[in-house]
């Protein structure tokens, strides 16, 4: 697709259902979606990978028909997920322009393997969504193995990674997503709130922070009975609020020349750098006062971990939260990374004579 080589200003926009359940709700949600002028390409799931036995596994190879119909009747290109070889080739047989990998089938190499063999020698564009966990080196290998295909039409969609807890149905880990961009920056990346929140609310915000993030476009499920879908009904929202909600995100360039604009960042920059000095120096103070303490405990025969005190020193930062403005979890993210590297350092002092 011509439109994922325009970076900026000209985000590609995918929508339609979780998955094409049946013609009439595919086809009119497709035409919904092509009437508000603001969706780029038409995406529906037909064959479902679910994690457990028993939920919506799509309808298959009758789907893809009810696909080409609403491409025919909207003019709008068409996104579908595959899975094994026998869905490329049918994919390819109805006339699917993009095809997308999902994050159940990234983890396998096997199976995107399989799919490289599939799509050897067609012009087809490809999206590889995250894979489930937040393994990154599973991400790169399967853009890998398109690319030793021949594929040069790939793009990647972040979709949120499997977390316990959290506030979201999958973990942005948007370290993981600019850490892809940083090793591939010339794959379009595009963005999948759907599917990080879960939720209809909160598509809004996760779809500007995306934009902010600089990607270069979004995939959204969009559904004309959201609440009576056969798969991710509470994420789907109608095509005009689709489209409601499109018109306020906001769109950001990366850069612009104005020298104003370059002064005034250069110089908060310069206070950035500045303070990231100034905590590291800190940290490696504090390492220091920790390797005493190794020695301390050594001399005394002392574990390196006390409960207690662990407890203690989590419950008064956190209780400073409100305080610094910093959110608990932030807080205790750094304080969790601050303590491995100090039990390493204690370690090693501590165990340092048994060599
Ligand atoms: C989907 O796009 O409907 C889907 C199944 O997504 P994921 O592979 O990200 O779970
Ligand atoms: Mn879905």
């Amino acid at each position: 697709m011509e439109k994922f080589n325009l970076k900026r200003k000209n985000p590609v926009i995918i929508a339609g259902p979780c998955s094409a359940e049946t013609e009439e709700q595919t086809v009119e949600t497709c035409m919904q979606l092509a009437q508000t002028g603001m969706v780029d390409v038409f995406r529906a799931g037909v064959w479902k990978p679910r994690t457990r036995p028993g939920m919506f596994e799509g309808v298959g190879l009758k789907g893809l028909g009810w696909v080409a119909k609403a491409k025919e009747l909207t003019g709008l290109p068409t996104a579908i997920e595959v899975a094994t070889a026998k869905h490329v080739e049918a994919a390819l047989e109805f006339g699917v322009d993009i095809l997308w990998i999902g994050a159940r089938t990234t983890v396998n190499p096997f199976s995107v393997q399989e799919i490289s063999d599939a799509v050897r020698g067609s012009n087809v564009t490809i999206l590889v969504k995250n894979p489930v966990g937040p393994d990154i080196e599973l991400w790169a290998g399967a853009v890998q193995r398109l690319q030793k295909v021949g594929i040069d039409r790939i793009g990647l969609i972040h979709r949120g990674f499997s977390a316990i807890g959290g506030e979201y149905r999958n973990s942005p880990m948007w370290h993981l997503a600019i850490e892809m961009r940083r090793r591939m920056p010339e794959i379009p990346m595009i963005g999948d709130p759907s599917h990080i929140v879960g939720r209809r609310d909160g598509l809004l915000e996760m779809s500007q922070k995306i934009a902010d993030l600089d990607y270069d476009g979004l995939i959204v499920e969009s559904h004309i009975r959201p609440d009576e879908a056969w798969s991710d009904a509470a994420q789907q929202l109608t095509p005009a609020a689709l489209a409601e909600m499109l018109k306020r995100v906001t769109w950001r360039t990366e850069v612009v020349n104005l020298p104003e604009f370059e002064r005034a960042l250069a110089a908060l920059r310069g206070q950035i750098d500045q303070i990231d000095n100034e905590l590291f120096e800190l940290l490696a103070k504090r390492m220091r006062v920790a390797e005493k303490i190794g020695e301390v405990k050594r001399d005394n025969n002392v574990t390196i971990l006390q409960r207690s005190r662990w407890g203690d020193i989590v419950e008064r930062i956190k209780a400073q939260a409100v305080r610094l403005d910093l959110s608990p979890e932030f807080l205790t993210t750094i304080l969790e990374a601050i303590h491995i590297e100090s039990i390493d350092k204690q370690n090693k002092v501590m165990n340092l004579s048994k060599d």
